[in-house]
């Protein structure tokens, strides 16, 4: 059994199917493709991704939504400040950010959806919560989503209306234009040609392009339906954004929008929210240039619990590398086994596999799920020390670490090269040639190029082969 924490009702709740449906519908609110996403924004990714190998892995089909957010104020800021149209500047931070997942070993969801192809579903939507009383349009010719007809609003942030009133209006105010009340929130911006350039879109509110909220639930509605199974994003999105999702789903559809809500916590560096001032802001990018990987930058931000707030620092990195290392030399190490006789290792796979699907059963407890793998790897290498397990042994355990990477997507199970970077490679080869003819000072200049770059040689007597230090 799979149980999740429902920000909603505040509980751990069983993922299951909707009566009548063979497959689960998730959404997840996706980046605003405005600049390079931060590791605080690959933390949700991240974490979404485990979540969704998870449910792959408890035997659930599914499809997965992520929105790609191309309009909006500060897309559209970006591009008028370069002075290039948005579709070409946001086009750069799409690509970017697909790289970078990649990079992080995320998983490609089924339909990425762009906000600028579904304006005029967004548009049905207004006019529909305008036809129902729930939306005005305001004098300035913006249209806006009236919360006090809207009574469960507050519901999954566990605001009250009244609260918000009084505090509010700071948090909205980037959608305040002329709304009749402060904690109204903007369907439709009116187009201001001084703040918008050329981007707008006509509608029979006028010409004017979407508010941000509006986006994603036209998008939910289009791609999964009124009902969707579960909904994902950082705890910043709780509200007002998912709130306000609520409102203007159900509001058009008088359906429960949203089954399950979950949401990822923060992500501070050294103790500190992540600022450009305090110079502790990282992209993954950053990352890379200091020479770290990609999947470093994953193990790091997936091993800690998602409703936890990761402290991230460089010495967590570090420490990322030396737990993959400990990976790549265990796989290297089973891949090698070849004792004649040995002990069945099928009973300690087993208990592995209980501990680490348990575990993440439990609201995804990776420390669990984790520890699980670390005790069979110390069991099994204290096996192969005592020259107990066979190839056929062996194998079995690889099988079954493949079965825990389409969790974890962390172990490097890959043949190593495919990760050395090429000018290493080409060394590494180069030095195995010299040896062969026993040139042995070609053979040096190359292992100490090696060195000098952060990778050593390890020679044994199945091979030689080229790993990080
Ligand atoms: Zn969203």
């Amino acid at each position: 059994m799979l149980n999740i924490y429902n920000t909603e009702t505040r509980t751990k709740q069983p993922i299951n199917l909707s009566e009548g449906e063979e497959t689960l519908k998730m959404y997840t609110c996706g980046p605003t493709v405005y600049n390079y996403a931060h590791i605080g924004n690959y933390r949700t990714y991240v974490f979404e991704d485990l979540l969704r190998r998870t449910i792959k892995y408890f035997g659930f089909p599914l499809i997965q939504v992520m929105n790609l957010t191309d309009v909006e104020d500060k897309t559209i800021k970006g591009a008028m400040e370069k002075g290039i149209p948005l579709g070409v500047y946001t086009q750069i931070y799409k690509r970017a950010f697909f790289e970078d997942l990649e990079a992080l070993n995320i998983q490609p969801v089924e339909i990425y959806s762009a906000a600028t192809d579904y304006i005029s579903e967004m548009i049905e939507m207004i006019e529909t919560l305008i036809e129902k009383g729930i939306a005005y349009q305001g004098k300035d010719g913006g249209v806006y989503y009236s919360i006090k007809h809207f009574p469960s609003y507050g519901r999954l942030s566990h605001f009250k209306i009244e609260d918000l009133k009084e505090g509010a209006s700071e948090r909205v105010s980037t959608d305040e234009y002329d709304k009749e009340s402060a904690t109204d929130f903007v369907l439709w911006k009116s187009y201001d040609k001084e703040r918008d350039g050329d981007v707008f879109w006509d509608s029979p509110f006028g010409k004017g392009r979407p508010g941000w909220h509006v986006e994603c639930s036209a998008m939910a509605n289009r791609l999964l339906g009124e009902t969707i199974d579960i909904h994902v994003g950082g705890i910043d999105n709780i509200f007002p954004h998912h709130e306000n999702e609520i409102a203007q789903s159900e509001g058009c559809t008088g359906k429960h929008f949203v089954r399950h809500w979950i949401h990822a916590h923060h992500l501070i560096v050294n103790g500190k929210k992540m600022s450009k001032s305090l110079g502790n802001f990282f992209t993954l990018r950053d990352l890379f240039e200091k020479g770290y990987t990609g999947a470093e930058v994953r193990y790091l931000l997936l091993s800690t619990h998602y409703r936890t707030q990761l402290n991230f620092t460089l010495e967590g990195l570090d420490a990322a590398r030396q737990t993959l290392a400990r990976f790549s030399d265990f796989i290297h190490r089973l891949r090698s086994a070849t004792a004649p006789s040995g002990a069945p290792l099928a009973p300690l796979i087993e208990e592995a596999r209980t501990t680490f699907k348990e575990a993440l059963g439990d609201d995804l407890n990776i420390s669990v799920s984790l520890a699980a793998l670390f005790e069979m790897i110390k069991n099994v290498n204290a096996l192969i020390d005592d020259n107990k397990v066979t190839k056929a042994e062996g194998e079995r355990v690889l099988t079954f670490l493949e079965e825990l990477n389409t969790v974890i997507g962390v172990l490097p199970l890959k043949e190593e090269t495919l990760e050395i970077p090429s000018e290493i490679q080409k060394a590494f080869e180069k030095r195995q040639g010299a040896r062969a003819l026993k040139d042995w000072a070609e053979a040096d200049k190359q292992r100490d190029f090696i060195q000098s770059k952060g990778y050593l040689i390890e020679d044994s007597p199945t091979g030689s082969r080229v790993k990080r230090q």
